[in-house]
């Protein structure tokens, strides 16, 4: 007995890389003061959100 195992392979098939990294799109905030880092909101603009340890202007970083 001979049995074929002849399927045919889609050849389109990209290996899609899904790798993230840290920062997301918002990236982050800094204070232009002490240097504390946190997470931007989306939606929030750094500049808008005073430093939580001193009160400082933020900015984008
Ligand atoms: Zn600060």
């Amino acid at each position: 007995m001979s049995s074929n195992l002849d399927k045919e392979r889609p050849t389109g098939v990209k290996p899609q890389q899904v790798g993230r990294t840290g920062l997301g799109p918002g990236g982050m905030c800094k204070c232009s003061s002490c240097g504390n880092v946190i997470p931007h909101e989306r939606g929030t603009p750094c500049s808008k959100k005073p430093c939580p340890k001193c009160g400082s202007v933020m900015y984008r970083e």
